[in-house]
């Protein structure tokens, strides 16, 4: 069951403000960070590494995670593997968090950013096949929100090219596309369990992989270059230098953190499916009635309730809704800036033909509400008691 965090002044009737966040813990972390420490097991793919890793396995339905130091660094490793060189060319939504980008453009890639379909967020399909070119060399996707992109028509436009999918699953940990899991559909994904995320340990990610030939040179690249990992099976007497690489390893004290939330995982995804379900009931009528849009979930598309937002008419309707709930005590936000406008996006990258209108509305006019597991009861009314009392439609005026 979970449990109701007491709130700073131990006091349930005080009205402090409803966070965006706060980082739920699932009872066990504690005592397992203090197991691997007194262990003195504390670096990584110890013990809790292995356990963690195999429940992210099942979860994703890959045939293998590497537990990682982040999300961002998984999806390095991603580019690492893939070979990508000064020049080629890696197709992304221009509607995503900056690492999607960056972990390519550090090995002198250039992202080619494509427009966001209107109803998931999520790359446009529609447009791939477009930004294709004779230098690209992998297409990452975005599970916005943990709601699948069109994975059979990417798969088919890959597949007809011949380029390698990558899935940034950092949102999508337990979300399914037609049956499938998220994670299992490109030939990588990239996991997060960043404060942020349904699952975490502060700071940490997986390398999640699909295609068995990348299996030994993920291990190595992640271990500095070296075949540690083989030597620490006793498949080597001595470890070497292989290949390039970096230090991607999390500590097993942070492992040990991860194990325990993922043993609840169960619990975490009730948790946050019931306030997810809550909004998209109770706001229904008045969505309706302002204009306003809530999450589209496509048939087939199981979502592990990552967020839950609004996108109220207007340019300005967004702001307009985050100011009015913070007046009321409830912290919105917003969320990516785009990043085929952003500095760096104009550096480093190239826009698709068509451009990236949708990804600029939406990110203009993004809210997302509070949602994490251990949210109260008394916390969703809250929420929904401000949005309710906000008009986003202002009646017209003589
Ligand atoms: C959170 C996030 C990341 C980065 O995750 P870290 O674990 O913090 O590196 C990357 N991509 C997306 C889509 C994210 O939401």
């Amino acid at each position: 069951m979970l449990k109701e965090t007491p709130r700073p002044d131990g006091s349930p009737e005080a009205a402090a403000r409803v966070p965006f966040n706060r980082a739920y813990t699932a009872g066990r972390e504690t005592a397992y960070m203090a197991a691997a420490v007194r262990s003195g097991s504390t670096a990584g793919d110890g013990p809790f590494t292995r356990r963690a890793a195999a429940h992210v396995a099942a979860l994703t339905g890959a045939p293998r995670a590497l537990l990682t130091t982040s999300c961002t660094h998984a999806l390095e490793l991603t580019a690492l593997l893939l070979d990508l060189r000064p020049g080629d060319e890696v197709i992304m939504p221009a509607f995503t968090f900056t690492s999607t980008a960056n972990a390519y453009v550090l090995r002198g890639a250039v992202p080619v950013f494509v427009d966001v379909r209107p109803d998931t967020l999520n790359i446009d399909e529609r447009l791939i096949e477009d930004a294709v070119t004779e230098r690209t060399r992998a297409i990452v996707v975005v599970h916005y929100a943990g709601v699948a992109c069109e994975m059979d028509a990417v798969l088919d436009v890959a597949g007809r090219y011949g380029i390698p999918v990558v899935e940034d699953n950092a949102h999508g940990l337990g979300g399914s596309y037609r049956g499938r899991p998220l994670g299992s559909l490109g030939v990588l994904g990239a996991q997060s369990f960043h404060m942020t995320k349904n699952v975490q340990c502060g700071e940490g990610g997986a390398l999640v992989i699909n295609d068995e030939r990348f299996a030994e040179r993920a291990e190595i690249l992640r271990e500095k270059g070296t075949d540690r990992g083989r030597f620490f099976r006793g498949e080597v007497d001595k470890y070497h230098w292989q290949d390039t690489g970096s230090s991607y390893l999390l500590s097993d004290v942070l492992a040990a953190f991860l194990l325990a939330q993922l043993e609840a995982f169960t619990d975490i995804q009730a948790g946050r499916e019931r306030v997810w379900a809550a909004y998209h009931e109770r706001l229904a009528a008045w969505a309706a009635a302002n204009g306003v849009r809530r999450p589209t979930v496509p048939e087939g598309a199981a979502h592990p309730a990552h967020l839950y937002y609004l996108l109220p008419p207007g340019r300005a309707g967004g702001d307009a809704l985050i100011e009015h709930l913070s007046r009321h005590g409830v912290q919105a936000v917003s969320h990516y800036r785009p990043l085929h406008d952003a500095p760096a996006g104009v550096r480093y990258g190239r826009v698709a033909p068509g451009g990236c209108p949708v990804t600029e509305r939406v990110a203009a006019g993004m809210v997302r509400l509070p949602l994490f597991a251990g949210m109260t009861e008394r916390e969703v009314d809250r929420v929904v008691d401000a949005v309710v009392r906000h008009r986003a439609r202002r009646p017209r005026r003589r």
